[in-house]
């Protein structure tokens, strides 16, 4: 069966070689865009493709701004900042989660509260949300508390896992019952979209990642999304060194950071978002033939939930148990085509380990018996 696969593999790829899990394309603009930022010396965070390609990604998700940065995990630390998330505080996440989203809560100061997620969306469960702020925090004024460490609830993160929206009106609902800010770490899910609306633009702040790992890239780099108009300023102000804009004073208002995407990343940005609608379509078109494998072999491959239209940035399958999830990444790294486990479960990290959680029960099945698949956009 295992064998079936490799070979549906080879002839997805056409190729003998090595497979890796996603490989970057760049086969529009990209090298056009470069040169023009190469010949006009503006390769660093002042030009003008990084403003186009805010401008590009605003009108690609829908979101009313888009502010560039160095990274998707800067994008999230920004985001977290201006949701108001401050020193000795806690954020709510899951531990299905890339190590950044917790990273970007412990930049802030803040340690993260790990909530399980559902099998069946990969993403926060909101039933599990709504459990933890019922029975483990108390109102004191109008904010909530962790009754065991006494911290403030600052926000809630959760993630759209592999790209599959998260049941992000629940999640919402639930937060605003407990005035929570919900900040998404959209980084996986550009080119998603759930009932229509894009991912990253539900809640009060987005990020996005764009590192060469994702459905598309820029190198490095990420953007916070915002319907907010002072949230979008703030977000530029500090992701700029929070220098006050004067000719040629040197005054800065508070600790900023260095985060703005320079203007290289932003050209291949903008040529990479040519392509996007292409890869979209091709990742999808890849996930049916997945989803048709393994119905035909009995395995069960991760679908995009009722109502959603995902971007399949990495297809994955849930196989039965440990055993045979070791089985299927021995073998098919034996014949040179990459698949991979779900992240180590965050809590599981040193970093991590002392934080609060509930139990994590699908978190830590879905640990088990998830694995990646080969999922570059196809030739
Ligand atoms: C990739 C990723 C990030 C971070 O993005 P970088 O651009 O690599 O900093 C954050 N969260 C999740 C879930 C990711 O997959």
């Amino acid at each position: 069966m295992f064998d079936s696969f490799i070979r549906l593999v080879r002839e997805i790829y056409q190729t003998d070689a090595f497979i890796p899990l996603h490989a970057p394309r760049f086969l529009g603009n990209e090298k056009k865009y470069l040169n023009d930022v190469l010949d006009s010396t503006y390769v660093s965070t002042i030009g003008p493709y990084v403003e186009r390609f805010e401008a590009e990604v605003a009108k690609f998700t829908g979101a009313r701004y888009a502010v560039a940065t160095v990274s998707g995990t800067a994008a999230l630390h920004t985001a977290l900042i201006l949701a108001g998330v401050k020193p000795g505080e806690e954020v709510i996440t899951q531990a299905l989660t890339f190590t950044a989203t917790a990273n970007a809560v412990h930049y802030c100061g803040a340690e993260p509260v790990f909530i399980d997620v559902e099998r069946s969306t990969l993403g926060m469960s909101v039933v599990a949300l709504d459990r933890f702020l019922a029975e483990r925090t108390e109102r004191r004024g109008d904010y909530f508390f962790n009754k065991k460490t006494g911290k403030r609830i600052a926000a809630c993160l959760p993630m759209h896992t592999f790209g599959h929206p998260c049941d992000i009106p629940g999640l919402l609902e639930v937060c605003r019952r407990y005035q929570l800010p919900l900040v998404e770490d959209a980084a996986e899910a550009l080119g998603s979209r759930l009932n229509g609306k894009h991912c990253g633009t539900f809640g009060l702040l987005g990020a996005i990642s764009f590192n060469g790992n994702k459905i598309m890239t820029t190198g490095g780099g990420g953007m916070i999304l915002t319907d907010d108009e002072n949230l979008a300023k703030e977000a530029l102000h500090l992701t700029t060194t929070a220098k006050l804009p004067h000719p040629w004073q040197f005054v800065h208002d508070r600790i900023g950071f260095n985060y703005r995407m320079p203007n290289l990343n932003a050209a291949l940005g903008v040529a990479q978002l040519e392509s996007l609608p292409v890869y979209v379509q091709k990742k999808r078109a890849l996930a049916q033939v997945y989803r048709e494998w393994s119905r035909k072999h009995g395995f069960v491959s991760v679908d995009e939930p009722v109502s959603a239209a995902s971007n399949y940035w990495l297809n994955a399958l849930v196989l039965s148990d440990i055993q045979q999830r070791d089985e299927f990444l021995q073998f098919s790294l034996g014949q040179k085509v990459m698949t991979r486990p779900v992240w180590e479960p965050l809590n599981h990290l040193p970093a991590y380990r002392h934080c609060c959680h509930d139990g994590l029960t699908n978190t830590l099945w879905l640990a088990d018996r998830l694995v990646n698949l080969p999922s570059s956009v196809t030739p």
